[in-house]
């Protein structure tokens, strides 16, 4: 049956006027249509390639997508950053299987070749499929990941011309085995890194460092080629690839693919009787509410998806939604699970797409695997973390000729709270940059190493590593690990794989292994850094959506024994940190107050967690571990105010700790709206009296050794941050403060001492000698 179809605006008000919901909608945008943009195709885009588009429908590509093919065509290494559904592959893949046909022309075969990146092996697999669509048979595409059965894995290094893979295999299957790769590599054209935006933090930092050794070993074979990004819209996309690839870029940032008015609504759920920590009162979840209305579209027969973060969750909207909705709608409604094969996932797309099934809930890993677009409503359980999600996730609702709606619904933190009494934050604001740090030398020394076992380093490589390259090489010969020849190169010098000693998506330490005690299955694993607090015995782990009780955390052999569970509540380890100032990099004063960057050590250790009931938030009992503590040397900001300040803020002694503690949680839950980072990459300590600076003190750092620059963005954007910071604490209606503000779900302290209206004053008093500053003292 076809779906029927409804304004946006009308469904909204069905939404928000029915079961006295009226308060929940804080704020509605209007954003209107735009039309397309064509142009022609451009002279070197071989014939056959147009001829496929044509038969895809395609007549004309879109405008960006033309400027992209020129600029590949060029040598420019280009990065095309716009909206989903507007076409980034055919922009680069005109051009890539343009020459690789071409290439098919020379003697052997094979007269260029071209590598694809990707961040999941479910993306590579999608885009093997797009490039058959556009290439004749004679382009010989193949995917190179883990899962390549090792007797084709030689047929695709002799005879593949496009080779799909991701970060991690290239890391550690092909450049440490270029020798077999070097007929590819010789002759290797392009480099299309999709998905580039997901390259972030220590990972991306990772990925630019693996991108400069596979730049290394193609100018040695004698290869230079030109790398093509493709990105969700993010500022400064030209600046990332240029820190990702090393090589200065050009973005195509002009979006010229149609897109239908957009009604984005921005909702609140209503407090609730529940009690939380500390007696705080709890909202009802984003995934409850999100059950509630996806019930009332699928009622007007509107195609949803609802985006939520765990698979668990998805599981529980689609139920609720089926409960709610009864017989025979009910079955109209389903949860995405991930891990499907590739033509359940097209089946799921043709039964969305037709109408037949009305109300689809998933993690975001949707948004990796499965091509569905011109919905008529998306509601989004949470903030994904980032405006480019954000929109990304909103982009899959809304046709060419008609409207489609957007519904944000806030979780119960802070970073929600502020934005939808905020919308100027999500509506005026660029989406951000993604900050990455290639010169961490946590994250380049193991890559110096895999580099020099590749190919011994000379001096005209270092340039390509970075400043810090330089003083690491003779840090690494005081390891054991390198050594330097009387011909100036540096060597590796150890039996055993370069590369296998760094983890891409790790930082550093040995990974824990997460293992099914029953089945003996390695379901995956989690970084040193984060295993006390996610994997300790007891826990509730949350892996790839799946739900697991950890049995037990073996520190000495880093492996965590857990079994699939379902029980009813989240744990949150409870732990002391206390932080040392190691070396300050650079002050500014505020006033009297003084915000620094710099240095620190961190020394945590988890002591215990607390159990919470899931549907309520509430704390079900709280129990003891024994482990030992960690030293994390990172990077730090941190701010401080004086006696003085304190007195005009009215802040007496005994408020001061629950003051700057309740300020430390709300700035670390904005953070993440100011660095593209998770909150969970990011920790924070208050201190009534720090040692090192004698004066109260408030540091927030990354959660990775050596950096990952996070917490050098909050200190270059410290005022918009802070004052954000202070927003959205005022913003909450709570009294005594509540997860929507000043509670965090990762404290160790069980959110203890918190005083919401004394860290307003202390944020106010902090802010009132920031440069740009007018004080606002309502609220
Ligand atoms: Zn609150
Ligand atoms: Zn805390």
């Amino acid at each position: 049956m076809p779906p029927r179809h409804h304004q946006p605006e009308a469904l909204l008000t069905t939404l928000s006027t029915s079961r006295g919901r009226a308060d929940r909608l804080t704020h509605t945008e209007h954003m209107a249509a735009r039309p397309a943009r064509y142009a022609p195709w451009p002279e070197g885009i071989r014939p056959e390639i147009v001829a496929a588009a044509g038969e895809l429908g395609i007549t004309e590509p879109w405008a960006h997508q033309a400027e992209a093919m020129e600029l590949a065509q060029s040598g420019q290494t280009v990065v095309l950053a716009t909206g989903t559904a507007s076409g980034k592959s055919l922009g680069y893949l005109a051009p890539v299987l343009s020459e690789l046909l071409s290439g098919t022309e020379a003697r052997n075969g094979r007269g260029a070749t071209a590598l694809y990146l990707a961040p999941t092996k479910a993306l590579a697999a999608d885009q093997r499929r797009r490039a058959s669509e556009l290439a004749p048979g004679r382009v010989r595409a193949a995917l190179y990941d883990g899962d390549t059965p090792f007797e084709e894995r030689e047929w695709v290094r002799q005879y593949a011309s496009y080779v799909l893979t991701n970060p991690d295999m290239l890391h550690r299957g092909i450049l440490p085995a270029h020798p077999r790769w070097a007929s590819f590599l010789k002759t290797l054209k392009y480099v299309v890194i999709d998905e580039c935006h997901t390259y972030r933090g220590v990972f991306g930092s990772h990925v630019a460092q693996v991108l400069r050794r596979l730049r290394r070993l193609c100018a040695r074979y004698g290869s230079s080629p030109t790398f093509l990004l493709a990105s969700a819209t993010t500022a400064d996309p030209a600046v990332t690839a240029r820190r990702l690839t090393g090589l200065p870029a050009v973005a195509v940032t002009e979006d010229a693919s149609p897109r239908g008015p957009l009604v984005f609504a921005l909702w609140e759920p209503p407090l609730t009787e529940n009690v939380g920590e500390q007696g705080a009162p709890v909202r009802r979840t984003a995934t409850a509410e999100a059950g509630y209305l996806l019930t009332d579209l699928v009622e007007q027969g509107t195609r949803t998806v609802v985006f939520v973060r765990s698979r668990r969750a998805a599981e529980l909207v689609a139920l609720q939604a089926q409960e709610q909705l009864g017989n025979p709608l009910a079955s109209r409604v389903a949860a995405y699970r991930g891990g499907y094969l590739a033509e359940e996932r097209r089946g799921l797309e043709q039964a969305l797409h037709s109408g037949r099934l009305l109300g689809l809930a998933s993690t975001s890993a949707l948004e990796l695997g499965v091509d569905v677009s011109g919905l008529d409503a998306v509601l989004m359980a949470g903030y994904p973390g980032t405006r480019a999600s954000l929109w990304q996730q909103a982009g899959r609702a809304g046709r060419e000729a008609q409207g489609a709606l957007a519904v944000l619904i806030a979780r119960d933190d802070p970073l929600d709270t502020y934005l939808v009494h905020h919308p100027e934050a999500l509506f005026d604001t660029p989406v951000e940059a993604t900050v990455l740090d290639p010169d961490n030398p946590h994250v380049l020394a193991p890559h110096l190493c895999a580099a020099a076992a590749e190919l011994p380093l000379g001096a005209e490589d270092l340039t390509l590593f970075g400043p810090s390259a330089e003083p690491l090489l003779p840090v690494l010969e005081k390891r054991g690990l390198l050594r330097r020849r009387t011909d100036g190169s540096w060597y590796w010098t150890r039996r055993e794989r370069a590369a296998d000693a760094v983890d891409l998506r790790g930082s550093g330490g040995n990974p824990v292994q997460i293992v099914e005690g029953s089945t003996g299955r390695l379901l995956g694993t989690v970084d040193a850094a984060a295993a006390h607090t996610t994997v300790h015995t007891g826990a509730v782990h949350l892996h790839q959506g799946r739900t697991y009780l950890v049995q037990d955390l073996d520190l000495e052999t880093s492996v965590a024994l857990v079994e699939p569970a379902d029980p009813p509540y989240t744990t949150s380890a409870r732990d002391i940190t206390s932080i040392s100032v190691l070396s300050t990099d650079t002050t500014v004063e505020w006033g009297e107050a003084r915000l620094c960057f710099g240095s620190v050590e961190v020394v945590n250790q988890v002591v215990g967690y607390l159990r919470k009931r899931i549907s309520t938030g509430e704390v079900l009992g709280e129990s003891k571990l024994d482990l030992p503590p960690r030293t994390l040397r990172t990077r730090a900001v941190w701010w401080s105010v004086t006696e003085d300040q304190l007195l005009d803020a009215v802040i007496p002694f005994d408020q001061l700790p629950g003051a700057a503690h309740a300020a430390e949680h709300a700035s670390i839950g904005l953070l993440p709206l100011f660095a593209t980072c998770d909150r969970w990459d990011i920790g924070g300590v208050s201190v009534p009296l720090h040692p090192d600076t004698g004066l109260p003190t408030v540091f927030v750092y990354d959660g990775h050794s050596g950096g990952a620059g996070f917490a050098e963005r909050g200190f270059h954007g410290a005022e918009q941050w802070l004052t954000a910071t202070r927003e959205a604490i005022a913003a909450c209606e709570c009294e005594r403060g509540c997860p929507s503000c000043v509670q965090s779900p990762k404290c160790g302290n069980g959110n203890d001492p918190l005083d919401k209206a004394a860290a307003v004053r202390l944020l106010d008093v902090l802010l009132a000698g920031a440069p740009g500053r007018q004080v606002s003292k309502d609220g």
